[in-house]
């Protein structure tokens, strides 16, 4: 239970990190999560915690990607679950074309059960692992566990959402001729820079947008959303994200 109370100036940030430490105590999160959580939590403090015009533009190109896919899939790991579980529950609710892939960095059978039951639990009854295929798909390029794919999932995508996603496998999913929507709150990292879209802001801010998004485009032209995406320009949203983070240290 939560005693942080709502006038405290950092409720909001304390509250994600709450929600963190449970999933670690749950055996969803690994202490390396808790590490990456930080790096972005630093970026997000520089960037005032709020939602810049480049993230709203990244999450409308982002829906498009996803609205105009064949097999949009949404790619998801032990930080993921663990701060915005509930959250990709009403996504899928929302939008039934959308599948739902566990995904470790770290992974071991036992984990991976857990991300899944977790999920599970929550209502994301759909979501599958590649454990839970008689014949996992190999995505080139990585050597650990994170190579697999559920034939079902990623490995028949055409488009992958991945958030808090390590860059070797972003890169990996994007040489593969995938288009890949990354979340991420570091416009220097790998991933951010590999990804077709990129949207710089907080995972727990970004899905409830991107599912009211999704929501309206589902009865947009498909012209409109071809024209969206080649006017979409992810080289000046990465550009823009880091001018936002140099004023942060400015202190302005
Ligand atoms: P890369 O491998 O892409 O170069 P990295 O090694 O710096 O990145 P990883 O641990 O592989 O970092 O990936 C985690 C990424 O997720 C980091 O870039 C971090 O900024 C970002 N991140 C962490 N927490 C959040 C969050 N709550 N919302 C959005 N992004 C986050
Ligand atoms: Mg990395």
């Amino acid at each position: 239970m939560s005693d942080i109370p709502d006038t405290h100036p950092r409720a909001a940030s304390l509250r994600l990190r709450e929600r963190l430490v449970e999933g670690l105590h749950a055996g969803i999160v690994t202490e390396t999560g808790l590490i990456a959580h930080g790096r972005g939590e630093a970026i997000d403090y520089l960037l005032g915690e709020r939602t810049h015009p480049f993230a709203e533009r990244a999450v409308a190109a982002a829906s498009a990607v996803l609205t105009l896919a064949a097999h949009p899939v949404v790619t998801t790991n032990g930080n993921v679950v663990a701060l915005v579980g509930r959250e990709l529950v009403a996504l899928a609710e929302h939008h039934p074309r959308l599948a739902f892939e566990v995904n470790l960095f770290h992974h071991s059978p036992e984990r991976a059960q857990r991300v899944l039951s977790h999920l599970r639990g929550l209502g994301l009854a759909r979501a599958m692992h590649f454990s839970e295929s008689a014949a996992p798909a190999v995505l080139p390029g990585l050597d650990s566990a994170r190579r697999f794919m559920h034939p079902e999932g990623v490995g028949k995508a055409d488009a992958v959402l991945v958030a808090l996603e390590d860059g070797d496998r972003c890169q990996a999913l994007v040489a593969s001729g995938r288009t890949v929507v990354a979340i991420d709150l570091n416009p220097l990292s790998r991933t951010a820079k590999m990804a077709q879209v990129t949207i710089v802001d907080e995972l727990t801010r970004v899905v409830p947008a991107l599912d009211r998004q999704l929501l309206t485009d589902r009865t947009a032209p498909r012209e409109e959303l071809e024209r969206r995406l080649a006017e979409y320009d992810n080289r000046a949203v990465l550009r823009e994200a880091v001018a936002a983070i140099r004023t942060g240290f400015a202190g302005e």
